[in-house]
């Protein structure tokens, strides 16, 4: 039994944020009961914003190709284990078809730093998505490019951008990166983005190599001032062919603990759970419901597509997969008694008495 540290979440909660040494504390001694503690302010902190809602992102895996060498990951340009590839229109239209006629309504385009796919084609991706799918949000996910490319994109009707800082510690950064990669560039990238009107999406990973506690309170404190509109926590996987392939995985308790701690930080985000968590949880996105998670991500490519997009090892994945079973999904989450959200979920919703708040404010503001 450890004592709970509900003065620290109550802090957490109340101010949206803690010192240093206050994240550091919640993480070293988390135990049962703060966990349980924080889930439930994480919970009610969710359905304030979003109610019952738990909205579903396609996930399309558009290529595996990237020109850059992260050490963690399966897709680096050295690994040539893998084969490649990179979807089609016809592709990408059969994947979101399916996704679509299982209720998916925002998809979410992913692959690496790909240059063959240019900013004129993925612009053509976007366009046709829109036309024929107008009731629909896409999201892109495609690495780190030039801001005229990303505002383009934005242009052509992307409305969400998801880049992971994957850990905002700078030595840290260096232990899992290639010496020309940058983390200021990576984060100027976000602001960019942020600036040109996207949600931003980013996150990190749990338990990588080399990460001490002191890291993952730069990843709060990083979030905190970023102040994205999506989270997207994920325990590390080892992967193959990688030089971290004989490490152990991130644990999945500890990473819904920081999720629950992203939502009491950043109450109105969309903090997503990943298929990687199945991974190294039983039920692992079902799981992170309860600990505030607003959105779960849903895979709409078959098995062929699946075993080459190996950012992290999917071994679970790798045989008989035929996409995410998304009627099996929604039901998990009928059954733990959520709702599916029935529109795009592209929205911060405002609560009722904060709308209250706002339309006194303005009555009560001299009239010049
Ligand atoms: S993590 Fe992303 S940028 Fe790095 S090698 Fe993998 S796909 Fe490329």
């Amino acid at each position: 039994m450890g004592n709970c540290m509900t003065d620290l979440v109550n802090k957490l909660s109340a101010n949206n944020s803690l010192s240093k040494d206050e994240f550091s504390e919640l993480l070293k001694f988390r135990n049962n009961e703060t966990t349980e503690y924080l889930f439930e302010k994480a919970l009610l902190v969710k359905e304030k914003f979003y109610g019952k809602s738990i909205y579903l992102r396609g996930i399309v895996e558009l290529t595996n190709y990237c020109k850059n060498n992260c050490y963690y990951c399966g897709l680096r340009r050295d690994n040539i284990f893998i084969p490649r590839y990179r979807l089609d229109e016809k592709d990408l239209l059969g994947f979101c078809e399916a996704g679509y006629d299982r209720g998916v309504r925002s998809f979410m385009l992913v692959g690496g730093d790909d240059y063959n796919f240019t900013e004129a084609k993925v612009a053509d991706f976007i366009t046709m998505l829109k036309d024929k799918f107008s009731d629909c949000q896409i999201g892109l996910s495609l690495g780190q490019r030039s801001e005229k490319t990303y505002r383009k994109w934005f242009e052509a009707g992307a409305v969400r951008y998801e880049l992971s800082h994957e850990t905002a510690a700078e030595n840290h950064f260096k232990k899992l990166h290639p010496p020309e990669m940058s983390l200021l560039t990576r984060k100027q990238s976000l602001w960019e983005l942020k600036s040109i009107g996207y949600q931003v999406g980013t996150g990190f990973m749990v338990g990588s190599p080399y990460q001490m506690v002191a890291d993952v309170v730069e990843d709060l404190l990083f979030l905190k001032q970023l102040d994205p509109q999506i989270v997207h926590i994920v325990p590390f996987m080892p992967t193959i062919h990688t030089r971290f392939e004989h490490e152990r995985s991130g644990n999945g308790d500890m990473t819904l603990y920081l999720m629950a701690i992203a939502r009491l930080m950043l109450p109105r985000a969309m903090i997503t759970a990943d298929t990687i968590l199945d991974d190294v949880m039983q039920d692992g996105r079902k799981k992170s419901l309860e600990a505030g998670a607003g959105e779960i991500n849903v895979e709409l490519c078959t098995d062929d597509i699946k075993e080459y997009y190996n950012v992290y090892n999917k071994k679970i994945h790798l045989k008989n997969f035929t996409g995410d079973d998304v009627e099996r999904i929604k039901k998990k989450v009928v059954d733990s008694g959520f709702e599916i959200g029935q529109d795009k979920g592209d929205y911060i919703p405002v609560p009722e008495e904060e709308l209250l708040y706002g339309r006194i404010h303005r009555l009560m503001r001299p009239q010049f």
